[in-house]
């Protein structure tokens, strides 16, 4: 069997991603930094038509700090219930909201530092802001992420992920990030699912170590 190093397992990928996914990066880059930061503070603990579900009702009645903050938190629950421990998301949103109008004027902090001191936001959250709230060349590892990049071997399972963060940006340009976050994301959902994933109708098999693990013949 031919082995392929890591650095061609991530050309691959990132070919591949761009030919299938680049017509969405467009779309992703209209959302305000603001919305971006809320709607991955919903995505937290819930599946991701519920996400794009709480969202879009939220942000239809107030979608800036200044509105979330005056918005009453029985409202601020009955708009985002749909999105699993609402109570709690409901409650880190509004403070989120009141920190970034107080202590920065209104302003998302565009560093990793701060972002993560704002109530519920840990790395995930804090790199997807960056990435693509901010456009700044991050790689945000969600679950998905996480999960694909273990399987086509850039990591072993045991890895944490910040290990992934800091392998996946070690192999991929800057300029490559963003379509890779977005593409990886929408692969996961349609292809390279948790549970069962669709390797048939996979084009990636031949640069994945989890697909060689299942068709091994010894
Ligand atoms: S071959 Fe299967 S496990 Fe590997 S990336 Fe494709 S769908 Fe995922």
């Amino acid at each position: 069997m031919i082995s392929i190093n890591r650095k061609e397992k991530a050309e691959t990928l990132v070919k591949f991603l761009k030919e299938r996914y680049s017509a969405r990066v467009e779309k992703h880059r209209k959302r305000s930094v603001f919305q971006t930061l809320i709607s991955c503070v919903l995505s937290q603990r819930t599946k991701d038509q519920n996400t794009a579900r709480a969202s879009e009702r939220l942000f239809s009645v107030a979608d800036t700090p200044e509105k979330i903050a005056k918005l009453p938190e029985r409202e601020l629950r009955k708009l985002i219930r749909v999105s699993g421990p609402y109570r709690q998301k409901a409650k880190r949103i509004r403070e989120i909201s009141r920190i970034i109008l107080k202590k920065y004027k209104g302003k998302i902090p565009d560093n990793r530092e701060e972002l993560m001191e704002l109530p519920g936001v840990g790395f995930k959250t804090a790199d997807i802001t960056l990435s693509y709230g901010f456009g700044i060349p991050t790689i945000a590892v969600d679950t998905h992420v996480n999960r694909i990049s273990k399987r086509i071997g850039f990591v072993s399972s045991e890895k944490n992920v910040e290990d992934v963060r800091k392998t996946l940006e070690s192999l991929i340009p800057g300029r490559d990030r963003f379509v890779v976050n977005i593409g990886l994301v929408k692969f996961g959902q349609e292809i390279c699912n948790p549970i069962r994933p669709k390797c048939p109708e996979c084009s990636l098999t031949r640069i994945c170590d989890y697909y060689k693990g299942q068709h091994n013949p010894f």
